[in-house]
């Protein structure tokens, strides 16, 4: 299996975290997802040893929630002692809820609205990261008329390509985050945030894409960081305290992609920094990251159910199942590719290759094309793995239908942490 966390037991069903995925669709109903709290715990406490191996103190990993939001999780990532990124105040709401200390919080996005800013100050958010200087003002004028004065850090664009889907690429110059370091944006922002006294200029952030599995981009982004830091040192006597890197840490959606190693990537990018640091006299900033995918990408899986098969002479075979794009757009917005099995044939090989779609009408509703598969039948269970980032946060009542639930695992044992939409709750809202 392409993930420690997979299994088969004795019936030959796919397992995660020791539970039975045939049983936990039969007691829930499909579609579902599971999620594997043990692998999503682990993972922090790998980031968490990491950063207090490598880092200077204070330095920490924030899991950036995007990736997977609903009050459950802010539990666990609280109770994991790693800080959560919010980028909609609708996040934020969810993680208060939550009971998550929403000074461990950093508040993102493009566009915040005024509403926005006055809701994460009163929530007393841990750091704003200020995309532009529009921005910059609105929170200082904010922090001023509610008497505060805010934590931010500016989110700078380092001009990197680090070879992703362009979708996902957001550290080069062309991109609607954040200000460039190489067209001056950058420096010209942090003399206004030092000039303005609403705000506390923190340090600076960047986030270069997603799905990088070479360290070599990061430690770039890391050195381009900590050299911009110590130009405006020189030019105007400003260090900044703390330097976040973003997220983007690569997962394995199939067999051939190389996962990186956690331990060894934080320390080539705490060597590039110290490296700078040490040749620039100065000291070694506290180190932020935000790995969201990397947190709970493998410990997902949705279980659906097999309808109708059909195979179109001289073309291929089509499989249905009862979710799809409403469950995992993924595919239809990126080509994504996962990895299928029939979970209750687990043990079988497999025999052909299948397209898999969903049930929405729409010819692009496909979870994934030519994925090898176990002979489906009607009836049969079909698991796709690795739907922890990116799936129940991206999903929508497309064609009216209900969003799926989520049930947690941990040492074998299932939980339900969100129960399954029902036709009333579609309706709401509704007069
Ligand atoms: C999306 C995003 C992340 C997380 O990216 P992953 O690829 O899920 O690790 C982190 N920080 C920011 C600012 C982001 O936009």
């Amino acid at each position: 299996m392409i993930h420690d966390n997979y299994g088969i037991n004795e019936k030959g069903h796919l397992t995660v975290c020791g539970a039975d995925t045939v049983s936990l669709a039969d007691k829930y109903g499909t579609p579902l997802y599971i999620l594997d709290e043990d692998l999503v715990r682990a993972k922090c406490r790998e980031y968490k040893a990491a950063f207090e191996k490598y880092f200077p103190s204070g330095s920490r990993p924030f899991f950036a929630s995007k990736a997977l939001s609903y009050v459950g999780i802010y539990r666990i990532i609280a109770d994991e002692g790693l800080g959560t990124d919010i980028v909609s105040p609708g996040e934020l709401y969810t993680a208060i809820k939550a009971g998550f200390p929403t000074d461990n919080t950093c508040f993102h996005g493009n566009n915040k609205t005024d509403d926005d800013i006055e809701y994460g100050i009163r929530s007393g958010v841990g750091y704003f990261v200020v995309d532009c200087k529009e921005e910059l003002y609105a929170v200082n004028d904010t922090a001023k008329r509610l008497g505060k004065v805010q934590k931010i850090l500016l989110r700078l664009t380092p001009g990197i390509d680090p070879h992703t889907f362009a979708a996902v690429n957001t550290g080069r110059i062309d991109s609607k985050f954040g200000s460039s370091i190489d067209t001056g944006a950058a420096e010209e922002i942090t003399k206004t945030a030092l000039s303005l006294d609403g705000i506390k200029l923190c340090g600076y952030h960047c986030h270069i894409g997603s799905q990088i599995f070479e360290s070599e981009p990061f430690c770039r982004a890391a050195g381009i960081m900590t050299q911009f830091s110590a130009l405006i040192k020189k030019k105007y006597g400003y260090e900044a305290e703390i330097i976040n890197l973003g997220g983007g840490f690569g997962v394995r959606y199939y067999d051939g992609q190389n996962e990186p190693d956690t331990d060894a990537f934080i320390k080539e990018i705490s060597d590039t920094i110290r490296g700078v640091c040490e040749k620039n006299g100065m000291k070694f900033p506290v180190v932020f990251m935000e790995p969201g995918r990397s947190i709970v990408g493998a410990a997902g899986v949705t279980v659906y159910t097999v309808g109708s098969i059909k195979t179109i002479p001289g073309f291929r075979t089509y499989v249905s199942v009862d979710g799809g794009m409403p469950d995992n757009p993924r595919y239809a917005l990126y080509a994504s590719r996962y990895t299928a099995v029939i979970a209750n044939k687990a043990s079988e090989p497999c025999v052909d290759e299948y397209t898999i779609a969903g049930r929405c009408c729409e010819s692009g509703d496909l979870i994934g094309e030519k994925m090898p598969l176990q002979r489906a039948e009607r009836g049969d269970k079909l698991a796709v793995l690795v739907t922890g980032a990116y799936n129940y946060s991206m999903a929508s009542n497309y064609n009216r239908i209900p969003k799926a639930p989520i049930v947690t695992v941990s040492g074998g044992i299932d939980k339900l942490t969100v129960k399954r939409e029902s036709f009333e709750d579609l309706t709401h809202n509704e007069f």
